[in-house]
């Protein structure tokens, strides 16, 4: 046996007697644990700390950015077994999980009681809570109102690198029996852990607002002939939102025509072959907003060369845990390019995408949707063959190159993970950069937690 692999058993053996056998397993050069509670992670990380081996969270895996692989001669933390629901507040509208809970779960959790969270993702039968925390998660289905999930939390528990378990909401306060908020204190300290993809600490638990399920829903589909008729709607949608005429647009996404026919094939017959652009508009909310809203945003996207499918897609909401985009991806590994572009910039960063799949030969196509102003999410995805892991390379070095020409137009990285962590840093502002490695080092002095995300190794 190899120094390495002694190594290696030794970790597995000693992290066994942290944690029950059966949830300590052994992957290549990897250990493979299993906690069940904050303490349990403590101790792994206090180990962790004490042997300088990196650790690194998972959740559902669903993050394509490769920063849920497990550490070479390092811990992976599996969350998956923190899958409860602790408590509904029906005083104060909150719901508190463990991290490791699926969306689904959660889902049905509230739904029993009328409630429902208001930011999920279409990864939501896999994708965890914390992972989605930590991602600074949206919801093509409901973000054009919501924005991120970072705008829902009111408290964590984290597990800092050291091992220290922290309360960020009310409850920090000894008096407040739960958390209701995190205003309370002169800097969101809540924050830090809020997109730090694991970077910061482990999240053992998250408060979140709950909202009554609406009375009723509405989706219809708008086309247009161009991308500049389509930006134009979307403009039009934001300056209405900002005057409350069309309040319940929730949902506002860009979805191209191959796309939405994968997922609704009975949309062709009513789509003009000329409608190259689409919109999903779905309004929620009590059954006369809906009408009203729903209305007015048809109006608007006519007003700007729009036509629009005159049925209500009830099958779009039904499968808003994955089943479209599934089928809309195409199957297969793939490597996510996900960027914040201004309104201003959408037809470059089309036309960049366009060329740059022409180029290399990939059928690349830019989509999303807007959230939290007149910027859009917007993500293209590039594909590798699982069998070939050569071909990840090639896919993360053409991936590298989309997002630096989008950043080049002024376009800002949503995702960074290990994947694109060097084209950023590349092009932050030093003193920025000066910042956040002094925040790591101060929270990590000794780099075990995900090494190789927010700071470069
Ligand atoms: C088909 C598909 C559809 C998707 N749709 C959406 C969507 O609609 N909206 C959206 O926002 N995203 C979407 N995503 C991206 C992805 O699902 C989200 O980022 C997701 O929420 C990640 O959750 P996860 O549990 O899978 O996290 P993972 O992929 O396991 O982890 C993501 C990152 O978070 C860290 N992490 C995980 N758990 C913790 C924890 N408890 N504490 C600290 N760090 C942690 C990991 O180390 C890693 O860096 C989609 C992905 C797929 C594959």
């Amino acid at each position: 046996m190899t120094d390495r692999e002694g190594n290696i058993d030794r970790l597995r053996e000693e992290l066994s007697g942290l944690i029950e056998p059966e949830w300590v397993s052994r992957v290549g050069t990897s250990v493979i644990v299993k906690p069940r509670t904050a303490e349990e992670i403590a101790a792994v990380l206090r180990l962790a700390n004490r042997t300088e081996t990196p650790v690194r969270p998972r959740g559902g895996g669903t993050g394509w950015w490769s920063s849920t692989l497990p550490p070479a001669e390092g811990i992976l933390l599996q969350m998956t077994r923190m899958n409860e629901v602790l408590a509904i507040d029906e005083d104060v509208l909150t719901v508190r999980v463990e991290a490791g809970i699926t969306f689904a779960r959660l889902e049905e959790a509230l739904g029993a009681q009328g409630y429902r969270i208001a930011v999920f993702p279409e990864s939501g039968r896999t994708a965890t809570m914390g992972g989605h925390i930590q991602t600074w998660g949206t919801s093509p289905h409901t973000s054009s109102v919501f924005e991120d999930q970072a705008t829902q939390i009111v408290g964590l528990k984290v597990v800092l690198p050291t091992g220290e378990i922290v309360p960020t909401g009310s409850t920090a306060v000894t008096a407040a029996a739960k958390d209701f908020s995190r205003r309370f204190f002169p800097a969101d300290l809540t924050g830090l852990f809020l997109g730090a993809e694991g970077a910061f600490g482990v999240i053992a638990e998250a408060t979140l607002k709950i909202f009554r399920q609406p009375e009723a829903s509405r989706t219809r589909v708008a086309g247009f002939p161009g991308l500049p008729e389509a930006v134009a709607a979307l403009r039009a949608f934001q300056d209405a939102q900002r005057g409350g005429g069309i309040s319940t647009l929730v949902e506002q996404r860009l979805v191209p025509r191959e796309m939405l026919l994968a997922t609704i094939p009975r949309l062709g017959e009513s789509l003009p072959a000329a409608v190259r652009f689409l919109l999903v508009l779905r309004v929620e909310g009590d059954a006369a907003d809906v009408e009203r809203h729903m209305a007015a945003a048809c109006a608007l996207s006519r007003e700007r060369g729009g036509r629009i499918v005159e049925d209500d897609l009830p099958e779009w909401w039904a499968g808003r845990f994955g089943s479209f985009p599934a089928a809309g991806l195409g199957k297969g590994p793939r490597i996510m390019i996900v960027a914040m572009v201004p309104f201003a910039g959408m037809e470059e960063a089309c036309s960049i995408v366009d060329a740059f799949g022409a180029q290399h030969g990939l059928s690349l196509k830019l989509r999303g949707y807007p959230f939290g102003g007149p910027v859009f999410l917007a993500h293209a995805s590039i594909s590798w063959e699982a069998g070939r892991p050569e071909s990840r390379l090639e896919a993360l070095a053409r991936a590298r190159e989309l997002m630096a020409a989008l950043i080049g137009i002024g376009a800002v990285p949503h995702r960074v993970g290990t994947d694109f962590l060097p084209v950023l840093v590349e092009r932050l502002d030093p003193a920025y950069y000066g910042f956040v490695k002094r925040v790591k080092g101060m929270l990590d002095p000794k780099g075990i937690m995900n090494p190789g995300v927010v700071v470069s190794g």
